[in-house]
Order: C-alpha cells, then structure tokens, then sequence
C-alpha cells in the first residue's frame, strides 16, 4: 500500500455491525462481558477502545513500525517512552529541542534519578563522544524546533547501534509523510499528534510508534499501568486528519519555500532558518531523509531585537499569534518568550534563540496572502 493509500485505509475497516465506512467514535468507558472473563477482547477502556485500536493500527502503517500506542497528549507519550528507563540510566538528546520535552527530562525524570546530555548532533561525532555505559537512550528530534537543524538520523543510528543503544526520533515537526525514521534504524518514533497528524488545531494527542514487538509491549504496559490515555473522540479526529495529511504537508511546503524565499530577499530579515535552502548547513542530509523541507521557519530580525519582533507579531492578520504548529492555518511565534520559556537564557543564547528570532508554521492559505500579510507587518519596522 502507498502512503496515499494508507492514510485512508490502515487499520479502518467498516464498521462489522452497520457497516459505517468511518470508524465509530466507541464512546464507553466498559464492556459487556458474557460470564466472568468471557468478554469480545474488550474489558475496560483504559485498556482497549475500538476507535483508538483504528488510530494505533494506522499510524503504526504510516511510519512502519510493528505497533503504535497513543496518549492524551505528545508529551504523555514521551512520558511513557521515559518510564521505560531506571534510575541510573542516561538519556542523550538534541540540545535544540521542544520546550516541553526539555522540560520533563529536566524538571520529572532528572529528580527520579535519570541523568541527561544535551549536545549538537548535527555533527553524529559528537554523540559518539558523548555515550557514556549508563546511556540507554538517544532523543533526537529532526528538523529541530526552533532553529531548524538537521541531524543525519541513519548516522546517528548506526553509531547508537554498535553500542546497542535505543534511538527514538521526535517525528513531529516532518511527519510521517515526510520522513520516516524507523527506515533510518531508529527504534522508536514519537509524535506530538497534535500538530501535523491532526493538523486541524482542533485536539492534543500523542503516540509512540515502536520498530519491535518488545518494544512496543513495555509501552503498551505504560500506557494502560500509567493510564494517560486519550479519549475515543481525539482518536476519531486524529484519524481523520490524517486522511489529508499527504495533501496538506504537501500544500504547507510549497507555501513555505515561497515565502522562505520572499524572507531571504527581505531587507529587514537578517537570516532565514530553512532546511530547504543549499545554504543550510544540513541540506544535502534533508534532501536525503526528508521528501521535502516541511512548513516550518524561523526568521532573524537580527541585533537580539526583542521590540521588533515584538511589532511584527502584532501586526500580522492571517499568521495567528499563537503557540503549535502544523494545522491548515498559518500561525507565527516568539520562541524566546512562548515555546522555549522553560529553556534558559544561557542554554538559548548557545544555539541562536535571540530575542529577535521569530518562528512560523506555514498553513495551507493562498501563498500570495500569506507573503502580502508578511511584507505589510514587516512595514512595521
Ligand atoms: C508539541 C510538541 C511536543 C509535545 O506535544 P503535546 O501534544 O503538546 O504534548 C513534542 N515535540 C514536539 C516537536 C512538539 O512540537
């Protein structure tokens, strides 16, 4: 089946009662049982429910993985992923990450005993340095949030399997569509499924996608022993945005490399943060992993100019102030203050996180509006 094909058909069937072609929303927290213990596989649904089985059977298709196990939210899935690990054990991640996943590394696991590195993977070398006998896992996300560097996942895998180390990729910002990790030989896939895969701006949900059989089972344990589950209806709109997913990340790049482009030529702008320039330190690596550059940019205005940036976020009409990423609207933010909060001043200052850097998720809008709504907000300055 090509991709196109199972966005649409992996893991739905019709309904075997009615014969409904959309996965019905199973909104029921238990199930008849006939006699004690004689039940249809279904007992209580913290521990199984239909419509998140369709969701967990698709997306496990999408990226190629033996199984998939979703949660409440991106961040409840990489809970999951954590709780797998002892005290003692070490995780090694990208020093450019997500916020939120910085911050329970830091402030949740780091108290329980798990130690962490932060480093520049864009150079695998690094990380060969970095590993340490306690290190168990590797974090990378790809391209990176917000200053979108590239890390070369296959070499980055082959480093981390000679020592027999985990990888697992934060597949949110490329999307199955784009990039798929586990072809790359990483072990586990998380999504913050609130971005691309629902796509809609409409519900926040997560996943772990595992490459093994084991794997997947000590997540799956988590995830029922843990408990942070989604409900059936976030499952239903997950699955139907990802009916689209090929269609609108194809759309969202498009517009992106136009107005990557317009920023670049634009007086005002002093550097443009696009994987899909040559100019990108990691563009041949994106070329090779990715089908595409993806529909995120950040901009510099440049002299750690916090007011201007301050203006342009202002001023714009159809790119909403607002924090995520990945839906058909167009939304614009100020990593500094919003998603990278939690981050240190210092630790932002060592990879280019200025107070001027501004950063985009690029919707699924008219190109043209969407570089007219930018060049008149630029005026501001
Ligand atoms: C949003 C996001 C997360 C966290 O996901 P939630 O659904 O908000 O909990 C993790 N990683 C990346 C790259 C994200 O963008």
């Amino acid at each position: 089946m090509k991709f196109e094909t199972k966005v649409i058909h992996a893991g739905v069937e019709p309904d075997p009662l009615t014969g409904a072609v959309m996965t019905p929303i199973y909104q029921t927290s238990t199930y008849k049982q006939d006699s004690p213990g004689v039940h249809k596989g279904y007992e209580y649904a913290r521990t199984q429910n239909p419509t998140r089985e369709a969701l967990e059977k698709n997306l496990a298709a999408l990226e190629k993985g033996y199984g998939a196990v979703s949660f409440s939210s991106g961040l409840a899935a990489m809970d999951a992923i954590l709780k797998t690990l002892e005290s003692g054990d070490e995780i090694i991640s990208t020093n450019d990450l997500y916020g939120g996943s910085y911050r329970q590394i830091k402030a949740i696991f780091e108290k329980l005993g798990i130690k962490s590195k932060f480093i520049d993977m864009t150079d695998p070398e690094n990380l060969r340095h970095a590993i340490s006998d306690s290190t168990k896992l590797i974090w990378v996300e790809t391209p990176t949030n917000p200053m979108l560097q590239i890390v070369d996942i296959e070499a980055i895998c082959k480093i981390a399997a000679e020592k027999g180390i985990k990888v697992c990729v934060d597949n949110t910002f490329a999307s199955p569509y784009l990039q798929t990790p586990i072809d790359l030989g990483a072990d586990m896939i998380l999504h913050s499924a609130t971005k691309y895969l629902g796509g809609h701006s409409d519900v926040v949900h997560g996943a772990v996608i595992c490459k093994s059989e084991s794997d997947y089972e000590k997540i799956k344990f988590v995830q029922n022993a843990s408990g942070a589950v989604p409900g059936p209806m976030d499952c239903f709109l997950i699955l139907r945005g990802i009916k689209t997913l090929h269609l609108r990340v194809e759309r969202a790049c498009q517009n992106a490399e136009k107005i990557a482009k317009y920023l670049r030529d634009h007086p005002k702008v002093e550097k443009v943060y696009y994987p899909g320039f040559e100019s990108h330190p990691g563009h041949e690596i994106a070329k090779k992993q990715m089908k595409k550059f993806g529909g995120m940019i950040s901009f510099d205005l440049g002299n750690n100019n916090e007011e201007a940036a301050m203006k342009v976020l202002a001023a714009t009409r159809y790119f909403l102030l607002a924090e995520s990423l990945g839906g058909v609207e167009s939304l614009i933010g100020h990593p500094a203050s919003m998603t990278h909060g939690s981050i240190p001043p210092e630790e932002r200052a060592k990879i280019g996180l200025t107070d001027s850097l501004i950063r985009v998720s690029v919707g699924i809008e008219n190109g043209d509006d969407l570089i007219a709504d930018l060049d008149s907000s630029l005026k501001n300055i």
